[in-house]
C-alpha cells in the first residue's frame, strides 16, 4: 500500500476530531462573540431560578411571546409561554404540523448549586451575627468560604404579598461572607479529608459586628442587623420563615484567558444551555415544522423533584392543554417527540487527568458534547438513549453545521451525575443528552468556552428547526 493510499483509507474509515477553531469561520467568530456577550448579560440578570425565570419571560415577551392560557387560539408560528410558580418556564412555538407528529424539545435547568438560609437562620454567637445555611445541590463546601457572596430571593408574608430580598449585587453595596479558618492554626484541619474539613453547619454568612443598645442587654448585633432588614424590607424574624433565600457568588461573567475565549460565571450550569435553548428558540423567524418547546425547569441540582422539577405535572399539563386545543393525546404527541435534554457537561480538564477517559471525553472548543448516557456505577439514574435517537441527532447536527463531540461524565468507576433526561425518557420521549462542557463545574466560579456555548446554540436550533 502506498502512502496516498494509506493517507485516503485513514481519511475515510478513521474518525478524526477536529478543533472547532480549525472548522469555524471569521464570520462565525464575530457571531460567536455577539452571542457571548448576550449570555454574559443574561448570566447577570439570573442569579437565581426566580431571576432568571423573569429574564427569560422579559427577553420572550420582546420577541412577540404571550402568556398561555388554556384554550386560547392558536395557529401555526404563535408564541406562547406559560410560567411555573415564578421558578420555571415553559415555551412554544407553534409548529406548521399537528402535535400528533410530536413536538421538539429543549430542556434546561435554570437551578444552580447555592447556599440557602436555613428556616430559621439569623442567630448571634460572640457579638457576631450570622444567618445559618443549608447548601442546594452538590457543592464542594471548601470552595464556598472566603469568597463576596451577594442574598437573592423572596419573603412571602402571611397577607400574600411578597418581598424581594437584593443584597450585595451592586457596585458600592456591602457584601456577605463565611470564613475560614487560618493556616498558623490548620494543622488538624489541613489532615482532615477535603469533604470533611469544612463541615455544613460551619457555612454560616457573616453579617454583622455592631452593636445597638446599651452594654447591658444581650444579642445586640443581631438586633441591630434585624433593624437593618426591617427598615429595608419591612420584615421581621418570624418572616425569614416564609423565605427562599439564596447565597450566591457576588462575582459578575467576565472573560477568560489572555486571549478572551472563555467565561468565567456563576451558574454555567445550566443557565449556558438554557440560554442557548431559549435564545435559539426567540431567534426563530419562521414557524417551525414542528412545534418547538423550550423547558427551563428548577430543581434539577436536587433530583428534579417538586412543583417546579422536571418530573412535577406542570410539564404535562403544558403540553396536554396546547394538544387538547388540536384534539390531539398528550400520549400521541409525546410517542412522536424529542427531547434534547440540554444539560452541562465535564470538560477534560489537564490538571486532573486520572478521573478522565480521554477518549470518550469532551474538551473545551471541541463543540457541544453528545452524552449518549450518563448516571454512576454502570449507568445507573441514565436514560441511557438508543442508537437510532443518537443517529438522529448526529445527522441533525452535520446538516446544520453543528460542532460536536461526544462526551461522557468520567471514568466508569470514578463517580457520575445525573440530568433531567430520564425524567423526559419516562414519559416515552426519545432523548438525548447535549450540552455545553464545563471546567470546575458547580464551583462559585466555572469556566465555559465561548466556542461551546456557541454551538451548543446552534445545536438547539437544529433541533428546533428539524424537518422530522
Ligand atoms: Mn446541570
Ligand atoms: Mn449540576
Amino acid at each position: 500500500m502506498d502512502k496516498t493510499e494509506y493517507q485516503e483509507l485513514k481519511k475515510q474509515l478513521l474518525t478524526k476530531k477536529k478543533h472547532g477553531y480549525d472548522l469555524l469561520s471569521q464570520e462565525e467568530q464575530t457571531a460567536m462573540e455577539d452571542y457571548c456577550a448576550g449570555y454574559k448579560v443574561f448570566l447577570d440578570a439570573s442569579k437565581t431560578e426566580r431571576l432568571c425565570a423573569a429574564e427569560a419571560i422579559r427577553l420572550a415577551e420582546a420577541k412577540g411571546y404571550r402568556l398561555y392560557r388554556p384554550g386560547m387560539e392558536l395557529k401555526s408560528g404563535d408564541r406562547v409561554y406559560s410560567c411555573n410558580r415564578g421558578k420555571a418556564v415553559m415555551l412554544a412555538r407553534i409548529g406548521k404540523k399537528p402535535l400528533d407528529q410530536g413536538i421538539q424539545l429543549a430542556a434546561a435547568h435554570i437551578d444552580s448549586p447555592r447556599l440557602d438560609l436555613k428556616p430559621n437562620p439569623l442567630y448571634e454567637d460572640s457579638e457576631l451575627a450570622y444567618f445559618k445555611t443549608h447548601y442546594y445541590g452538590g457543592i464542594r463546601k471548601y470552595q464556598w468560604v472566603t469568597i463576596p457572596l451577594a442574598l437573592h430571593g423572596v419573603v412571602a408574608l402571611k397577607d400574600g404579598s411578597r418581598v424581594t430580598v437584593r443584597i450585595g449585587e451592586e457596585e458600592g453595596e456591602p457584601r456577605l461572607v463565611i470564613t475560614d479558618l487560618l493556616p498558623h492554626l490548620g494543622a488538624a484541619q489541613n489532615k482532615k479529608p477535603l469533604a470533611e474539613a469544612v463541615p455544613g453547619e460551619t457555612l454560616n454568612l457573616l453579617l454583622g459586628s455592631r452593636p445597638i443598645g446599651g452594654e447591658e442587654e444581650s444579642g445586640r448585633v443581631k438586633l441591630a442587623v434585624m433593624r437593618l432588614l426591617h427598615e429595608k424590607y419591612g420584615i421581621v424574624e418570624d418572616d425569614l420563615t416564609s423565605a427562599e433565600l439564596e447565597a450566591v457568588p457576588a462575582v459578575k461573567a467576565c472573560d477568560i484567558g489572555l486571549d478572551r475565549s472563555l467565561i468565567g460565571a456563576y451558574g454555567h450550569d445550566d443557565r449556558v444551555c438554557a440560554y442557548a435553548a431559549l435564545k435559539a428558540l426567540l431567534d426563530l423567524e419562521e414557524a417551525p415544522e414542528k412545534t418547538a418547546v423550550c423547558i427551563l425547569a428548577d430543581k434539577e441540582e436536587i433530583g428534579s423533584d417538586g412543583v417546579t422539577g422536571m418530573q412535577s405535572a406542570a410539564f404535562d399539563t403544558f403540553v396536554e392543554d396546547l394538544c387538547a386545543g388540536q384534539g390531539v393525546t398528550l400520549r400521541s404527541c409525546f410517542a412522536k417527540s424529542f427531547c434534547l435534554s440540554a444539560d452541562v457537561t465535564a470538560a477534560y480538564d489537564p490538571n486532573f487527568p486520572d478521573v478522565f477517559e480521554k477518549r470518550n471525553e469532551s474538551q473545551l472548543n471541541y463543540g457541544v458534547g453528545l452524552c449518549k448516557y450518563t448516571g454512576a456505577r454502570g449507568k445507573s439514574g441514565a436514560s441511557d438513549a438508543d442508537a437510532e435517537t443518537v443517529a438522529y441527532v448526529r445527522r441533525l447536527f452535520d446538516e446544520a453545521g453543528v460542532i460536536w463531540q461526544i462526551s461522557e461524565l468520567g471514568k466508569v468507576d470514578a463517580g457520575g451525575g445525573g440530568t433531567v433526561a430520564m425524567f423526559m425518557a419516562n414519559r416515552n420521549i426519545n432523548t438525548l443528552d447535549a450540552g455545553v462542557p464545563v471546567l470546575s463545574m458547580h464551583a462559585p466560579f466555572e469556566t465555559v468556552a465561548k466556542l461551546d456555548c456557541y454551538e451548543t446554540y446552534k445545536a438547539m436550533k437544529a433541533v428546533f428547526q428539524a424537518k422530522d
